[in-house]
């Protein structure tokens, strides 16, 4: 976890490509907050005049003044509404995807750890806190800030007793809503917490309707709800009342300091300490403070949530991917050769999944692996991905080792049919190419019908399919995953059970398109069935993380003392028994 300071540096980090857009809205602010101190200081003007006897013209005139000044106020403060507004979006929009972007980034392990409606909170609700913040909190902070400095200073010039009177009453009014912030903010994050509680029970109690009706609980159920109910209620007054006691404080302490201000006036007044119109222009100023202090007290709760969401985002930002993109060697074109140096993995939980792994095979061949579930033939094809890191040895891809190739490279040239094909609400040709307006039509229907799904081809490769691929069998679905590596021609291929779901008929069709997909790239298949692995040169048997046997197909075939031959037998002997 990083220290505060860290947080600070980062969330600084984060605002330093809109700087210039910040220290403007910062001018706007300091403008808004001198115009406000204006007002009085004309007021305190004609005050001086009339008591000295000046001319209606000269009043009138100044007068004028003071009206441009309150409606120039009243512009500027919509401005600063409006470009914080802006530069909040801004600022928060590159967090929103600078955050999305690492999180996409991130290793398998991240995402085992973390749901995605976690993930979609910390993307979008935090950063969402976090805007609210900087439009609404931060600009008003800054224009409270500005102005009892400005205040401060003009009441100096004028006499330095007033000016120290402010210091006091600044002081004493802030000290008292800090003072009362910590109480306030608990008793609303234990609000939170008694509805979050009665929410849960109601849910609960739904789902277990039928359970708690059967077993004659319904009375004592319904109990607890009147229970977490009055928890939630007592909660709700506790919080309002804090709330109330800080408003008081506020609007105290201003009454306070307007009275203090009147009798102190009155009395610098009477010796000729001050003149008529500085007595009025203190009391003004003493008034003009009670806006943002009252801010202060209202803003409490979204600078709470933004302070929690805002670490939140950092702390996630600072999660370093496993797998970094620092590679910079480009290997060869054409097929690539595929080697495994001593190559151990775990899923971070100390259990071996794979184990000194040893294989090398030459660019443009065919292997078949196998091996029973759960012995790591999809953890395997994994590494060749990159999708996660070995844990030891080395993984090299025509003699460059994987992870000194460029992440962007290692995709374009190694592509997978996982064994769990996801597709995406959006139309056939969106699924083929995901979202790539490069390619044209007649490649992505090309691809599908070397896929062997030309009816969908001639169908239409513009049809809709409904959220997360509805309108596809899963046989379909593993089809156009297969039409996705077409059309990306790349130079090793790695199947994994890409024929589980498909019906013997059409198997024999995909078998063909397989070993067309073969030629002229290094291809790996997964698979369980072993009429698949009719076409591939070799056979690897993974058994337990280990690799037991490793030949030419052809040569295991034959000898019948092998796992292979005594897995063919097996298979075999299902087909003889299958009606
Ligand atoms: P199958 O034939 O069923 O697809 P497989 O040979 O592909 O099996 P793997 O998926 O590589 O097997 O799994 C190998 C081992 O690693 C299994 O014991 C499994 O429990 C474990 N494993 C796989 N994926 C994960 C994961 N994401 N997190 C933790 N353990 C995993
Ligand atoms: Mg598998």
């Amino acid at each position: 976890m990083p220290t505060q300071t860290a947080r600070w540096r980062a969330l600084a980090a984060l605002l330093r490509p809109d700087a210039w857009r910040w220290v403007g809205l910062g001018a706007l602010v300091a403008c808004g907050s001198g115009l406000i101190l204006t007002g009085p200081l004309i007021v305190r003007e004609i005050v001086d005049r009339a008591t000295a006897g000046t001319t209606t013209g000269q009043l009138t005139r100044l007068a004028v003044l003071f009206l441009i000044v309150a409606a120039a106020t009243q512009l500027i403060n919509m401005a600063v509404a409006w470009v914080a507004t802006v530069t909040a979006w801004h600022t928060t929009n590159g967090i929103r995807l600078r955050l999305a972007r690492h999180v996409l980034g991130l290793s398998h392990g991240f995402h085992r750890r973390h749901t995605p409606g976690e993930l979609i909170q910390r993307v979008d609700g935090d950063v969402t806190s976090v805007s609210d913040f900087m439009g609404r909190v931060i600009p008003r902070a800054a224009g409270a800030v500005f102005m009892m400095v400005g205040m401060i200073g003009v009441l100096a010039v004028v006499d330095w007793r007033l000016a120290l009177g402010a210091v006091v009453y600044v002081a004493v009014a802030v000290a008292v809503v800090i003072r009362g912030r910590h109480r306030a903010v608990g008793e609303s994050s234990d609000e939170m917490g008694s509805y979050a509680r009665l929410y849960g029970g109601i849910e609960e109690r739904l789902t277990a309707a039928e359970d708690l009706r059967s077993n004659g609980a319904g009375a004592h159920a319904m109990w607890r709800f009147v229970e977490d109910s009055a928890d939630a209620l007592g909660s709700a007054v506790r919080r309002e009342k804090a709330f109330l006691r800080m408003w008081w404080a506020v609007d105290g302490s201003v009454g306070a300091g307007s009275v203090v201000s009147l009798i102190a006036s009155a009395l610098m007044v009477g010796r000729h300490m001050i003149t008529v119109a500085d007595a009025f222009l203190l009391f003004q100023y003493v008034l003009l403070l009670a806006r943002p202090l009252e801010d202060m007290v209202d803003q409490l709760e979204t600078v709470q949530k933004a302070n929690g969401a805002m670490v939140r985002v950092i702390d996630l930002l600072e999660v370093e991917p496993e797998v970094r993109d620092e590679g910079t060697t480009l290997p060869a074109g054409g097929p690539l050769s595929v080697e495994f140096r001593d190559v151990a993995f775990d899923y971070g939980d100390e259990t071996a999944v794979l184990q000194s792994i040893n294989l090398s095979f030459a660019a443009g061949r065919a292997i078949g692996l196998v091996g029973r579930t759960g012995s790591g033939k999809t953890t395997l094809s994994r590494l060749v991905l990159r999708l996660v890191e070995a844990t030891g040895g080395s993984v090299l891809l025509g003699g460059v080792p994987i992870e000194q190739i460029p992440l962007n490279e290692l995709r374009r040239r190694v592509a997978l049919v996982p064994q769990e094909v996801e597709l995406l609400s959006g139309t056939i040709r969106d699924n083929v190419t995901l979202f790539d307006e490069v390619p044209t039509d007649d490649a992505v229907a090309s691809a599908l019908r070397n896929a062997g799904l030309v009816s969908l081809a001639d169908g239409g490769i513009h049809r809709r399919l409904g959220a997360g691929g509805a309108g596809l069998s899963a046989g379909e679905a593993q089809l156009l995953a297969l039409a996705r590596v077409w059309l990306r021609d790349p130079d090793i291929v790695v199947l994994d059970e890409a024929t589980a779901r498909i019906d013997p008929a059409t198997e024999a069709e995909l078998e063909a398109a397989v070993a067309r997909l073969c030629n002229g790239r290094t291809t790996l298949i997964i698979a369980h069935r072993l009429s698949t692995l009719r076409h591939v040169d070799e056979i690897v048997v993974l058994d337990h993380g280990r690799v037991v046997e490793h030949g030419d197909r052809t040569d295991l075939a034959d000898d019948i003392d092998s796992r292979y031959r005594h897995l063919l037998e097996l298979a075999l002997d299902d087909e003889a028994v299958a009606p």
